[in-house]
């Protein structure tokens, strides 16, 4: 399990990177030809990474994360195949079924009366160009039974800015269903402060690019600061990503930061080691 789990949190293969030209192609071939077979035979796993609050550390959601064991080509991870899912538009039907999973574990943990956290699932842009999108959502959260407040949607950045027309409608109708909405990756793109004035959005998760290097630097921390700042003056909760060190978590929660995921608290996990983790976070609080 240690080695499987090594390999699910190593940086990307790049192999695309390394390939020639010809061998891109074929392997963008096999990712198509088995993506639909990977998803019923159950290739696609889901890892699940804890974000801790600042006061107190202890865990107080977690993010799914998806990985791809491919029966030729190894662990995948989603820097990997999700852009070319994208072209293809797997990922729409990709996305749900991570979501369907985790409505179902959050069911089991339900019925099992074990520790219950609420669990984002990210969701590619494509999806708001999509008719259907909250009200396929709302039916699969229903069929599962599952309270809304248990369920994150988390859309990048980048999302709020392309479609702002058709993101204001889908906003408001998950937030009026009780789903949380976060946009993810925010400060690595285009300004989105504009989108922020006008959108329901509940959750900033600032980009783990801000802390990239380990140490922060005088400029960061005005920047950091000052995102901080501004979204607990719109009331929205700030959870800050790929926090490496201590001293940024201690940084984060000095500033008033709410929520930290990263690799000083802990990668990634399957599943059973998730729940693990945190029966165990409850055992020793
Ligand atoms: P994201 O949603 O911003 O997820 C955070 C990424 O940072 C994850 O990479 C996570 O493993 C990684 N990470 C966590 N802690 C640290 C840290 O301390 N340091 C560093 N350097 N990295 C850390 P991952 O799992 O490779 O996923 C990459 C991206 O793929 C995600 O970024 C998300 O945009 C996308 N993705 C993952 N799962 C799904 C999915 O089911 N559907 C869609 N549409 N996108 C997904
Ligand atoms: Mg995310
Ligand atoms: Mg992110
Ligand atoms: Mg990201």
């Amino acid at each position: 399990a240690a080695r499987k789990l090594a390999k699910g949190n190593r940086k990307s293969t790049l192999f695309f990177y390394n390939a020639s030209l010809h061998q891109q192609l074929m392997l963008v071939k096999e990712l198509e030809l088995s993506m639909l077979s990977s998803l019923q035979n159950g290739n696609f796993m889901i890892f699940l990474q804890p974000k801790y609050k600042l006061s107190g550390r202890t865990i107080e959601g977690a993010e799914a994360l998806v990985r791809w064991d491919h029966p030729n080509l190894g662990f995948l991870l989603p820097a990997d195949f999700i852009p070319h899912l994208e072209k293809n538009r797997f990922i729409l039907d990709l996305d749900f079924y991570v979501f369907e999973k985790i409505c179902l574990l959050l069911k089991t943990w339900i019925a099992g009366h074990k520790p219950v956290i609420p669990i984002s699932v990210n969701f590619s842009r494509l999806h708001l160009l999509t008719r259907d999108f909250t009200a396929r959502l709302i039916s699969i959260m229903q069929s599962y039974g599952i309270p809304p407040n248990l369920l994150e949607i988390e859309l990048t950045e980048s999302a709020f800015i392309d479609q702002s027309v058709d993101l204001l409608k889908v906003a408001y109708s998950l937030k009026k269903q009780g789903m949380t909405i976060s946009m993810d990756d925010f400060g690595s793109g285009y300004s989105s402060l504009l989108a922020l004035k006008d959108l329901p959005v509940d959750v900033l998760k600032l980009d783990k690019g801000f802390f990239s290097k380990g140490l922060i630097t005088n400029k960061d921390e005005i920047i950091i600061r000052g995102f901080v700042k501004m979204a607990k003056q719109l009331h929205l909760r700030v959870v800050s990503e790929g926090i490496e060190t201590a001293k940024q978590a201690d940084f984060l929660e000095e500033i008033g930061c709410d929520l930290a995921q990263g690799y000083y608290f802990s990668k990634p996990l399957p599943v059973r080691g998730f729940e693990a983790l945190l029966a165990n976070e409850l055992l020793t609080s």
